[in-house]
C-alpha cells in the first residue's frame, strides 16, 4: 500500500523531500489555530508507529492513509506535576488557597502534539452548579451501562477506585496541569500511575455510588478547584471550544456557570464599561484634588505681607504693591479709616 512507500529509499534523481529547515517542518506540522478541535473519534488505532529524532515523538499512521505526530505522555515523567501533590485517594490532593491562584491562567489545552478526545458524546442532563443547594461540581452525561470512556486528554492516572459518592472514579491529571474527574464507572480499565493519551478508554460507564441512573460525571478541576467543563467541551457535539483556554479564578466557584461566547464578550464589555466609569470617576476625583491642592499653593505662594513702619500711608502701600486702598481693606478686613500699627503685618496680596 502507498504508506510503504515512506520506507523506500529516495530513488536517483528524484526530487529530494527531505525537510531541512524549521520553517519547511513548521508549514507541515498543524499549528494551534482559533478553531475548535474536533473529538478524534476513530483515530486511535494507528496501523503503524514511525519514529523521529526525539524518542518521545512517534508518527502514527492511521487506515483512512492520514497522520499525526504523537507525543509518548511519559516524556513528562520527571515533571514535578506528576510528582507533587500525587496521592491515589484524595480528590483534591493541593489544599491551596484561592487568594494564591492568579485571576487568570492561560492554560494550552491541546498543542500541535497533543490530541483530544470527548469523554462520552451527548447532552448534559444535569449541570455544573448548584442543584438544590447542593454543589454539583461537573457535568452529568447519560449513556448506556458498558459506553466506553475516554480520556480527554494525555495524562497520567492519579486516581482509580471505588469512592463511595463518585463509585468507580477515575482522576486523570494532564500536562497543563488540570485533572479531569470521571465518576460512576461500572468498570475501571487502567491503573494508579498508568500514562494514557486522549481517547484511550480508561473505564466503562455505568451508574455505581451516588447516582439514579447510568451516566458520566464528568469534572474538569484545577488546583482542586472545579470549574464547569462547559467552558472546555461542547458535549452534545464533543467539540472541544479553546486550544488555549484562558481559566479565569472566578470559574473555580460552584456558582460559576459557563457562558456561551457571544454572551460573555457582553458582560465582558458591561463590566468593562462599569471599571472604565470607576476608573474616570477616581481619575476626575484625583484631579479634582490635585487642582485644589495647586491652587491653594499658588494662592499661598502669592500671598504677600508688609510689615507696617511708621509714617505708612494705605495709600502709600497701595501704590507700592501695585494695588488698591479697597483691595488691601478687603484682604485685611480693615476700613480706610483704620489705624496703622508699626510692626503689624498687613497682607498686600
Ligand atoms: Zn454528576
Amino acid at each position: 500500500m502507498a504508506l510503504t512507500l515512506i520506507y523506500l529509499p529516495t530513488p536517483a534523481g528524484a526530487q529530494d523531500t527531505t525537510i531541512k529547515s524549521r520553517r519547511e517542518a513548521e508549514l507541515l506540522v498543524p499549528r494551534p489555530g482559533r478553531e475548535s478541535v474536533k473529538s478524534l473519534n476513530g483515530r486511535t488505532d494507528a496501523l503503524d508507529t514511525l519514529d523521529t529524532a526525539d524518542p518521545f515523538i512517534k508518527i502514527l499512521l492511521f487506515p483512512d492513509y492520514t497522520w499525526k505526530y504523537w507525543k509518548d505522555p511519559r516524556y513528562a515523567r520527571d515533571n514535578k506535576l506528576f510528582n507533587e501533590y500525587w496521592t491515589h485517594d484524595k480528590p483534591d490532593p493541593y489544599g491551596v488557597g484561592l487568594s494564591e491562584l492568579p485571576d487568570e491562567i492561560a492554560l494550552w489545552i491541546v498543542d500541535t502534539l497533543s490530541s483530544y478526545r470527548c469523554p462520552v458524546i451527548g447532552a448534559p442532563s444535569s449541570k455544573f452548579g448548584y442543584r438544590h443547594r447542593r454543589r454539583h461540581q461537573g457535568v452529568d452525561i447519560p449513556l448506556q451501562t458498558g459506553t466506553p470512556v475516554y480520556s480527554a486528554f494525555d495524562g497520567r492516572v492519579r486516581i482509580s477506585k471505588y469512592h463511595s459518592g463518585y463509585g468507580n472514579l477515575v482522576v486523570v491529571r494532564h500536562d497543563n496541569g488540570l485533572e479531569t474527574f470521571y465518576a460512576h464507572l461500572s468498570k475501571i480499565y487502567v491503573e494508579d500511575d498508568e500514562w494514557v493519551d486522549a481517547g484511550s478508554i480508561i473505564g466503562l460507564g455505568g451508574s455505581t455510588g451516588r447516582s439514579t441512573g447510568p451516566h458520566l460525571h464528568f469534572e474538569t478541576r484545577y488546583k482542586g478547584y472545579a470549574f464547569d467543563p462547559e467552558w472546555l467541551i461542547d458535549f452534545p457535539t464533543g467539540t472541544l471550544r479553546h486550544r488555549l483556554f484562558v481559566l479565569k479564578k472566578r470559574y473555580l466557584n460552584a456558582s460559576s456557570k459557563y457562558v456561551p461566547e457571544s454572551e460573555q464578550e457582553e458582560i465582558d464589555i458591561m463590566e468593562g464599561d462599569e471599571q472604565d466609569r470607576q476608573e474616570a470617576i477616581r481619575k476626575a476625583e484625583e484631579e479634582k484634588k490635585a487642582a485644589a491642592k495647586a491652587r491653594a499653593k499658588k494662592a499661598a505662594a502669592a500671598t504677600q505681607y508688609h510689615t507696617i513702619r511708621k509714617g505708612d500711608t494705605l495709600g502709600a502701600i497701595a501704590r507700592r504693591y501695585h494695588t488698591t486702598v479697597r483691595n488691601l481693606c478687603r484682604l485685611n478686613g480693615i476700613s480706610e479709616k483704620t489705624i496703622l500699627r508699626p510692626g503689624r503685618k498687613l497682607r498686600v496680596r
